[in-house]
């Protein structure tokens, strides 16, 4: 097998769908041709002098640097609560300062001769302009602060006092993700060292509350890059996202290239109240009670087709990993039926959220005191909604499954398309929240060159020491800080450079990293901005 790109014409290779699935017309006879997973060639060793990254990496310094380097920031505990105040108001943040300070300890080239810009006072807004204005510049994004510790003592190490066990490094933040943080600063650092002399822009933006939402820290900062860029103006975005996974020998990196969308439904039921010795059959809790049961009674079914990322790279998964693979996929892939149902049966709900809009019934308040009815009960149903799938469809759904339940208890309807009146037995208001719409798809058909340069850096830093790399873009289940940057570039790829096993404790406790792991990462962006910098592309 060879790659598309190499033997495609320009002109069948632009007949190509978008998707990167494979167009009618055929390539030339006398070559065979992987059109079902088009692998990106290697890049080619950019001509800038600097050394390469495994020479990097055999410099037996730097794991002792890095261990140095990712414990300094892992215990600083810049944490996101979910009740911060703004950043001028609330003293928890003030562990940024501190965080800033060390990483102008740790990166003094890249201090020196970066520019910097604070945004929204903690947003850290790197640039090293390029000697070339015509090439739009090259993003790279990663957050500065990590989720609480619920309770310390659970943690076989302390949570902000980093531990290196020689293979492992322990703490909060080693994984999500101050480990691509202090890789990035570490490739810029390096890169710096060396005198590295851009042509094109470089720009790190790095947000602090990416934890709940981004709203303070990314929003601010790709705000200000609309402003002084303008909108489709980063060649590529680079963020934390989808890592390295085995499958029979075979590894798949699977960058994000959508995110699915994100909303809140609030349930708002207001009843008439009295005193509890003298109920009626059902109170207000009870009734919505019953509502969030039908909710949950109907789920969105699952389904799966060519539009949908997680379709691209199970054509992978058949193609280099058959034995893995169910027997009757390959034929379903290619009758592009829709076997979602079938596919959740043989791997169980692992596959679920790639190929179903989620629903969770999260928050519920009601009632005041034990002698008196409850008048207000409120939910909070989020869900996570599939790039086919539509917001306004989900909220009609909904409101389509309880209206008639709601009914039968003489309530009245009310948001989300009703406008029932009120015959004195209550009103459910239907509301939707924190609206987000499923992402634009990031391009990885074979013939763009920057998904072409992204995926070969893949291929370049993880196929040689760890066999055969297919990089094929997923399906993000939740959102990073790049849901803010769309506007910004169509070639948005989320991506950790870890091998799965390789991190662990997500959000958890023990969250630790194979050193190994990050020092992989290091020379990762080390070599993608070097390749990105020598791509003439646009
Ligand atoms: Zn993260």
């Amino acid at each position: 097998m060879t790659t598309v790109r190499s033997v495609l014409s320009k002109k069948e290779a632009f007949n190509l769908p978008a998707n990167g699935h494979p167009g009618s017309e055929k390539p030339q006879e006398d070559v065979v041709v992987n059109t079902w997973c088009p692998v990106p060639e290697l890049p080619s060793t950019p001509q800038d002098g600097l050394i390469g990254s495994p020479e990097l990496e055999s410099n037996k310094d730097l794991l002792r640097l890095q261990v140095e380097r990712l414990s300094a920031v892992v215990d600083i505990p810049t944490v996101s609560y979910d009740d911060n105040y703004d950043v001028d108001k609330d003293p928890r943040w003030h562990a940024f300062v501190t965080l800033h300070e060390t990483l102008k300890t740790h990166f003094p080239r890249v201090h020196e001769k970066m520019d910097l810009e604070k945004v929204n006072s903690y947003g850290l807004l790197y640039t090293l302009p390029g000697s070339s204005q015509d090439l739009k510049p090259l993003l790279i994004m990663a957050h500065q602060d990590v989720v609480p510790v619920p309770d310390p003592t659970k943690w076989n190490h302390p949570p902000y006092e980093s531990y290196f066990d020689g293979q492992w490094l322990w703490g909060r933040g080693s994984v999500d993700c101050k480990n691509t943080l202090v890789g990035i600063y570490s490739a810029m650092e390096r890169l710096l060292e060396q005198d590295f002399n851009n042509t094109r822009t470089i720009i790190l933006s790095f947000g602090f509350d990416e934890e709940t939402g981004g709203f303070r820290g990314a929003k601010h900062l790709a705000g200000h890059l609309k402003e002084k860029y303008g909108e489709n103006s980063m060649e590529m975005v680079v963020d934390e996202g989808g890592g390295i996974r085995t499958v029979d020998g075979v590894l798949y990196a699977v960058p994000a290239i959508a995110e699915k969308g994100f909303l809140d439904i609030v349930l708002t039921l207001n009843t008439p109240g009295g005193h509890s010795s003298g109920p009626p059959k059902h109170t207000n809790i009870g009734i919505m009670s019953r509502l969030v049961a039908t909710v949950e009674d109907h789920p969105f079914s699952p389904h799966v087709d060519e539009h949908n990322p997680f379709w691209g790279y199970l054509k992978c998964e058949v193609e280099n990993s058959p034995k893995k693979a169910e027997p009757w996929l390959r034929e379903a892939l290619e009758k592009k039926e829709d076997f979602a149902d079938r596919l959740i049966e043989s791997r169980g709900d692992v596959v679920r959220w790639s190929m179903q809009t989620s629903q969770s019934v999260d928050i519920i308040n009601g009632g005041i005191k034990d002698n008196q009815l409850p008048e207000t009960t409120e939910v909070i149903i989020n869900y996570r909604v599939l790039p086919t799938d539509k917001i306004t469809d989900v909220l009609k759904a909904v409101a389509n499954v309880l209206a008639p339940l709601a009914n039968n208890y003489s309530i009245a309807v009310q948001g989300s398309g009703y406008s029932q009146i009120d015959r004195g037995y209550g009103v459910l208001n239907i509301s939707s929240l924190n609206i987000l719409e499923p992402s634009p798809l990031s391009p990885t058909s074979p013939d763009n060159g920057i998904w072409n340069i992204f995926a070969g850096s893949i291929r370049q830093v993880f196929e040689t020491s760890a066999g055969k790399v297919v990089p094929v873009g997923s399906l993000a289940t939740g959102n990073t800080d790049t849901a803010h940057y769309w506007a910004l570039t169509k070639n948005i790829y989320r991506f950790s450079p870890v091998l799965e096993g390789q991190a662990k404790g997500v959000h958890t406790v023990d969250e630790k990293i194979d050193m190994q792991a990050h020092l992989d990462g290091v020379r990762f962006y080390y070599e993608l901005i070097r390749n990105v910098d020598g791509y003439r592309g646009s």
